[in-house]
């Protein structure tokens, strides 16, 4: 009886050095300070979406085909990668590899997914510093209203892992049968040689011209 208590007594009293440890969470420090925040929690919030409201409210939860984890996503681009396709960013314009690129045939592919998105005949000069195209597959590039930097834009995301892809202009006067420029982050896509292949995505059809 008499040693249980002293037991008892031991126990409680062991805990209090403990208790003073110093409190160190770099990981929490860590993610206070990133700058991108907010997107992540937009991308991660399937629970918290609602906490965001302002310049993410249009964040609304679309789904694709092929869903990863921005951690998933993490594991297969590279930073800039990430930031332009996950995060919503933008290449600085003249900097692509992709901007002065004019094949005569092949596919401009999703840098994320590796889905179809462009063939090299929709590709033009725009002289804007980024991958110019008048039309895209079709099916593989969608559409939504882009509200922030006090603007309205209309974004284009790939149709089938919702990466962000660029902005999608119109009525410029380019001498293009759409009229169209979806201006495409290089760093977005991947020029791909075979054209084959476009069609194997599931709801392409032949008839592709504008
Ligand atoms: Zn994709």
């Amino acid at each position: 009886m008499r040693s249980r208590l002293v037991r008892f007594f031991t126990t409680l009293s062991r805990p209090a050095p403990f208790s003073f440890r110093p409190v160190h969470r770099p990981r929490a420090l860590l993610l206070k300070s990133m700058p991108t925040i907010p997107f992540l929690s937009a991308l991660l919030g399937t629970s918290t979406s609602s906490s965001s409201s302002s310049a993410n409210a249009r964040n609304k939860m679309t789904t694709y085909p092929e869903e990863r984890t921005p951690e998933e996503w993490r594991a297969v681009l590279t930073p800039e990668q990430f930031r332009i396709l996950r995060l919503k960013g933008t290449e600085p314009p003249h900097s692509g590899e992709l901007n002065r690129h004019y094949p005569s045939s092949g596919t401009y592919r999703c840098a994320g997914c590796d889905a179809p998105l462009y063939r090299a005949e929709h590709k033009f000069s725009s002289g804007c510093g980024w991958p110019a195209y008048f039309d895209c597959i079709p099916g593989a590039v969608a559409r939504h209203e882009d509200r922030s930097h006090g603007m309205v834009r209309t974004e284009i995301v790939c149709a089938n892992c919702g990466g962000h892809l660029g902005h999608v202009f119109k009525g410029e006067g380019f001498p293009t049968p759409t009229d169209e420029r979806h201006c495409v982050n290089s760093v977005s896509l991947r020029f791909s040689e075979e054209e084959g292949e476009t069609e194997k995505k599931g709801e392409a059809e032949g008839g592709n011209k504008a």
